[in-house]
């Protein structure tokens, strides 16, 4: 893309390049709507690298959070849908505390991870995404998280019970579930929250079904 032949024309304002105006043009629309949405500012990102540095992951990922900030800048949403990256990160917002000019890197992450939850594009990481999708299912129902409900109906989603039992993941959770529930740390009825129709109203925001 960035490698692209480059046509000169001739706009209003004088002579600029058509290629770098036209990617421009999208990346100017994606990061409004980006801005908009996070209420981060993306565009004060200076690309000083420390986010990525801050970031306890960033091995792990295909965009590195400096990068992210930088494809915003640019347009690039369907890379961005497309990477591991918003699958792999923790939300431990290093990245965010790290960043000088309070670009909100963690916060701009969690934003793209619910837009492609919601899109029709698929996950790069399958398993982490089933658990997002499990996860919000679970505040959605109860306004909060019970680890016994989550885990349970993780494993009904298509295909999780199988790599769980070849990966050798399932008798481990299960030895863990063992523990805790010994220990009382795990309820196994699930309690709906006091605040339902708060949270409710805040997922059905974050998913665009109202104002
Ligand atoms: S720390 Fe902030 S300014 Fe620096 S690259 Fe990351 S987002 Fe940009
Ligand atoms: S919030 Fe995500 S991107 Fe930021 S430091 Fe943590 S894992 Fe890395």
């Amino acid at each position: 893309m960035v490698n692209q032949t480059v046509e000169k024309v001739r706009w209003p304002q004088g002579t600029v390049d058509k290629a770098r105006k036209l990617i421009g043009d999208r990346g100017n629309h994606f990061l409004k709507r980006m801005e908009g949405e996070t209420g981060a500012n993306i565009s004060a990102c200076f690309q000083c690298f420390r986010c990525t540095n801050a970031c306890p992951v960033s091995h792990y990922m295909d965009i590195k959070p400096h990068q992210v900030i930088r494809y915003i800048q640019l347009g690039w949403r369907e890379e961005l849908l497309q990477s591991a990256t918003i699958w792999v990160c923790l939300s431990c917002e290093m990245c965010t505390t790290y960043c000088p000019n309070e670009v909100q890197v963690a916060e701009t992450i969690n934003h793209l991870r619910n837009m492609a939850a919601h899109s029709s594009v698929a996950p790069r990481e399958k398993q982490l995404a089933l658990f997002h999708q499990t996860f919000l299912e679970a505040l959605h129902h109860f306004g909060r998280v019970n680890e016994f409900w989550l885990m349970g109906a993780l494993n009904l989603k298509p295909g999780v019970l199988k790599e769980k039992i070849r990966t050798g993941a399932l008798a481990e959770e299960m030895a863990l579930g063992l523990l805790l529930l010994r220990k009382g740390k795990l309820k196994l009825m699930p309690r709906r929250c006091r605040a339902m129709a708060e949270i409710r109203k805040l997922y059905r925001q974050q998913r665009g079904e109202m104002a």
